[in-house]
């Protein structure tokens, strides 16, 4: 007995055990979590402990990676949650040049639990879209201009939420992760792109792609 209780632990030393959802750090493309489309949650469970520490890390994993969206599955949970945020501290990022040719706004920390997305404006913009679980890429995606969220808070609450441009881009790029689809799906191929193509050549390809924000 002793020795199986060694060979455990120097097995483990090697082969640690995987961590189970919900993780801390964000799931990348290939992960089956990321193709399956995600369960609603039932009304019932949203005061639940489980729900609540999902929404817990779903916001921690959010403020860690800097995102503007995060949805359940990229955390492991195959559940219809997403979460929206458009700081400040993005827009002084973008520039305003950048802010007004791609219609972003601010938007506050926003918890979408069961989201239905509704479209107003068919008209699609194009502008370049990257994803935390395709790390270090990017592409154009096209995205209808006007969308309507509908769905339930923290606490249970209805809420709706009308938006244009960035805001709709991102409810679109979110509503999508819980359909089991990824911006690389919805993209124009020509315009994907390693992101570090021109540091690459610099550093004569000594460049790492980092899964991992402190
Ligand atoms: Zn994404």
């Amino acid at each position: 007995m002793a020795f199986q209780r060694f060979k455990a632990a120097y097995r483990s030393l090697f082969f640690p055990e995987p961590v189970k959802p919900p993780y801390l750090h964000i799931c990348q493309i290939g992960d089956p979590v990321l193709r399956a489309p995600a369960q609603p949650v039932p009304p019932d469970l949203i005061h639940s402990p489980e729900i609540k520490q999902i929404l817990l890390q779903m916001r921690q994993v959010m403020k860690k990676y800097d995102s503007v969206g995060l949805a359940a599955p990229q955390i492991g949970i195959p559940l219809r949650i997403l979460l929206l945020e458009f700081s400040l501290k993005r827009k002084k990022q973008f520039g305003e040049e950048v802010y007004a040719a791609r219609e972003m706004s601010l938007l506050p920390l926003m918890t979408v639990i069961n989201p239905e997305m509704k479209v107003d404006d068919y008209k699609k913009l194009e502008f370049p879209e990257s994803c935390e679980s395709v790390r270090g890429y990017s592409a154009v995606v096209p995205r209808y201009r006007a969308v309507t969220l509908t769905g339930l808070n923290e606490e249970g609450e209805s809420l709706k939420l009308q938006s244009t441009g960035w805001t709709a881009r991102i409810i679109q790029h979110e509503m999508e992760h819980l359909d089991g689809k990824l911006f690389i799906d919805s993209m124009i191929s020509k315009t994907f792109q390693n992101d570090a193509w021109h540091r690459i050549n610099v550093h004569q390809g000594r460049v790492q792609i980092q899964f991992y924000v402190k």
